[in-house]
């Protein structure tokens, strides 16, 4: 057994959203533990919960109760400002929108948000570049978002939540809007990330589909998860290694 923790942990977390005179409770008693170079699927239905599961793993809200450990860090004890300095130096969101912004280039997208790390800017734009190389996109670094295909906005997208070097990524269907494909490639990508830089990777999916290219799958339902099951063998799909 490694003793480096795993970069992100949830112990017991429950969260309750205020809902008129009530509560209603978004997750409940969920724990889940990722280690590095692993990618976990989380499915399960429309308001199941795996939004909010995301949304507390990336510390923007915080459990009613529970631990939140990311890189062996409990967020829960952190304050606000503390927080935001672990989610920017730890932490690699994606959403299903990769809200771009129109006037920038592929490369302006990545370093825009980069100067709250410190990092100066020339090291910023050869950062920039060098994840815009990781997910096949350095000859379009100078391309603006409507010169750019879905399928390689979402791709900026991912570059630009890598910029970080982020421990965790959080994936929130992030082929909702392509076609088989461009989901595909997408799915592949991010299982390729995480060997590459050994994060520990949650993707929420609504199909099954790509499940088999991740290590593991996680089901939720009402708020609770299930302890999650290899996803190898879950379906007929050609093997990694293919080219
Ligand atoms: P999923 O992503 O699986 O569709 P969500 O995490 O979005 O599920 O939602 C889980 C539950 O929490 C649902 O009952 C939803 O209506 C409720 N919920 C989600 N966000 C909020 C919010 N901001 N305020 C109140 N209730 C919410
Ligand atoms: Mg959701």
């Amino acid at each position: 057994m490694s003793s480096t923790p795993a970069p992100l942990a949830l112990v017991n977390v429950t969260l309750e959203y205020p809902d008129g005179d009530g509560t209603v409770r978004a997750l409940d008693a969920v724990d889940l533990s990722v280690h590095g170079g692993q990618m976990v699927s989380l499915v399960g239905p429309s308001g199941s919960g795996k939004s909010s599961l995301l949304a507390v793993a990336a510390t923007l809200i915080r459990p009613t109760h529970g631990l939140v450990l990311i890189d062996g860090t409990d967020a829960t004890g952190l304050g606000d400002k503390d927080l935001a300095v672990l989610r920017r130096e730890k932490v690699g969101l994606i959403f299903q929108q990769p809200n771009l912004l129109a006037s920038l280039s592929a490369a302006e997208q990545l370093v825009i948000g980069d100067h709250l790390r410190g990092r100066p800017a020339k090291a910023a734009r050869a950062k920039a570049a060098e994840m815009l190389d990781v997910v096949g996109l350095a000859p379009s670094a100078d391309k603006r978002p409507h010169q750019l295909s879905g399928g390689q906005r979402q791709r900026v997208n991912i570059a630009r939540a890598l910029m970080g070097e982020p421990k965790v990524l959080l994936v929130d269907e992030p082929t909702a809007a392509l076609d088989h494909e461009r989901s595909e490639s997408i799915v592949r990508l991010l299982r390729r990330i995480t060997d590459e830089f050994r994060v520990a990777t949650v993707m929420v999916t609504h199909d099954t589909e790509f499940v088999p290219l991740t290590d593991s799958v996680a089901t939720m339902r009402d708020g609770r998860l299930a302890a999650p099951v290899p996803a190898a063998g879950t379906g007929d799909f050609p093997s990694l290694s293919a080219p």
